[in-house]
């Protein structure tokens, strides 16, 4: 399962953060390339985090679509899927732009209202 994966690589990253402290929240953002399951990337995550500073804690995905410049027009198009073609003369020969993000945005720690010291 892949998400599982994911899930174990966000929960070493939030504890290397946490310092000792309990985590309460943990923003993700994910891109679209990345074909996570919010569902099953939660469950996941449970299942890891458990007997750690992070269990219990509320996994937050942030979703960003994919985008890609396109070589041959210079257009700009997001992709809701795949194929991904540029939008405005069709052509599949587009630079990835944005999409393929999975990293830990934000950590909401016990006692820590803003995440900071
Ligand atoms: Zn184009």
């Amino acid at each position: 399962m892949h998400e599982l994966s994911i899930a174990d690589a966000l929960l070493q990253i939030a504890l290397t953060h946490a310092d000792g402290r309990r985590i309460e929240r943990i923003e993700v953002k994910v891109g679209h390339l990345r074909q996570v399951v919010p569902d099953a990337l939660a469950f996941a995550f449970a299942l890891v985090s458990e007997g750690t500073l992070a269990e219990g804690a509320t996994l937050e995905l942030d979703h960003i679509p994919a985008a890609g410049t396109c070589r041959a027009c210079g257009a700009t198009t997001e992709f809701d899927g795949f194929p991904l073609a540029c939008a405005g003369c069709g052509s599949l020969d587009v630079e990835l732009v944005r999409g393929e993000e999975l990293l830990v945005d934000a950590l909401t720690m016990e006692g820590v209202a803003s995440g900071r010291r």
